[in-house]
């Protein structure tokens, strides 16, 4: 038994419709998890998705949140929209949206505390690209992720989420090996410890992603600090992302 309870997050990026959103809860309904476990589908079918979701544990992520909570900024969802929609957490940082649309440090850091303050579950991506690790720079990379991301975040007793990414795993079929991740996982709690106190350190649940499958899930949930799994590619099959969440 784990000390604090995992998690499995799906991660649908662009991908997906009402078929998908059909198979995926119909696979969920009446089944009981030890692990807390979330769908991040694209924005417009949430609402779809919570209608099924009484009949199910499964919950509702966002992929990604507004820095702001209201006013003239077009094409932006606020933490408090999303709270009120039936979500529970919402993905901050992806490298996806730091490669692609410019995400920095400091604008994860502004949406991890609207996230917070909103009620919702942040959880921010860190990782090291393929040129970083060939540089061995991965532990300045992570460094520098979560000191400016959550400088002067006070979690109050609220949770919180780190995800663990490295570029190179993401969707390349060559995941971490699982010590390999508890090297860069046990690393990333201690700079916890750094950044918060004990005790809400010892709290923040660390997951891993990049390529993980139902075949390397049980490895890399059986190490210490590996508390869940962001699954990108495999939770597009809901047969294969209900057999990591049934064995985690
Ligand atoms: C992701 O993009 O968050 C991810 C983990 O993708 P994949 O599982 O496809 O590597």
């Amino acid at each position: 038994m784990k000390a604090r309870k995992p998690i499995v997050i799906a991660n649908w990026k662009l991908n997906g419709g009402l078929d998908l959103i059909c198979t995926s809860v119909a696979s969920f309904i009446g089944k009981h998890f030890d692990a807390q476990i979330a769908i991040c589908p694209p924005y417009l079918y949430m609402r779809d998705m919570m209608t099924f979701l009484q009949f199910s544990e499964l919950q509702i992520g966002s992929q990604n949140v507004s820095r702001y909570e209201s006013g003239a900024y077009t094409g932006e969802t606020s933490a408090q929209m999303l709270k009120q929609a039936g979500c529970s957490l919402c993905l901050i940082g992806h490298s996806e949206r730091r490669a692609m649309f410019n995400e920095n440090n400091e604008g994860c850091q502004i949406k991890v505390r609207t996230a917070l303050n909103s009620g919702l579950l942040p959880v921010l991506c860190v990782g090291e690209n393929q040129t970083e690790r060939e540089a061995n720079i991965t532990e300045e990379v992570l460094y520098k992720q979560l000191s400016e991301g959550l400088a002067n975040i006070e979690l109050n007793g609220r949770d919180l989420c780190v995800a663990y990414e490295p570029v190179w795993a993401i969707g390349t079929g060559l995941a971490a090996t699982p010590s390999m991740a508890q090297e860069v996982h046990q690393f990333i709690r201690a700079e916890l410890t750094k950044i918060f106190d004990a005790e809400s350190a010892a709290r923040v649940r660390i997951l891993y992603g990049g390529s993980v499958n139902k075949t390397n899930t049980r490895d890399l949930l059986a190490q210490q600090d590996i508390d869940g799994l962001l699954v990108g590619g495999a939770s597009l099959d809901p047969g294969h992302f209900l057999a990591i969440c049934e064995q985690a």
